[in-house]
C-alpha cells in the first residue's frame, strides 16, 4: 500500500525532527566553546548548536566573506569554520 508507506515516512521524518529539537533544547553547553547556553543557535556554517558569542564571530566571518565578494549564502552549512577570525580564537 503506497499510502501507508507515506504516512510512515512521515511519521519517521517527524520523530527525528522532535529528537533533533529535543537535543537543541535540551543541551547545556556549546558545541564551540563549551561555555553554558543561555541563549542558543545553530552555527551558520555546520551543524552545531553555538552561543551568541560563538555566533557573533560567525557573523564577523560572513562579513569577511562579502568583503571578498563572496555571498554567505553559498557557505551555509559548508561543514567549516576557520579556527580563527580577525586573530581570535574560535
Ligand atoms: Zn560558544
Amino acid at each position: 500500500m503506497v499510502e501507508e508507506t507515506i504516512m510512515e515516512k512521515i511519521e519517521e521524518k517527524a520523530e527525528e525532527k522532535a529528537v533533533e529539537n529535543h537535543k537543541f533544547f535540551d543541551q547545556k553547553n556549546c558545541d564551540r566553546c563549551g561555555n553554558e547556553l543561555t541563549a542558543r543557535i545553530t552555527s551558520w556554517f555546520t551543524t552545531d548548536t553555538i552561543c551568541m558569542d560563538c555566533s557573533a564571530k560567525e557573523d564577523e566571518i560572513k562579513e569577511k566573506l562579502k568583503a571578498k565578494g563572496k555571498n554567505p549564502s553559498d557557505y551555509e552549512g559548508c561543514g567549516y569554520i576557520p579556527k580563527t577570525v580577525n586573530g581570535k580564537r574560535l
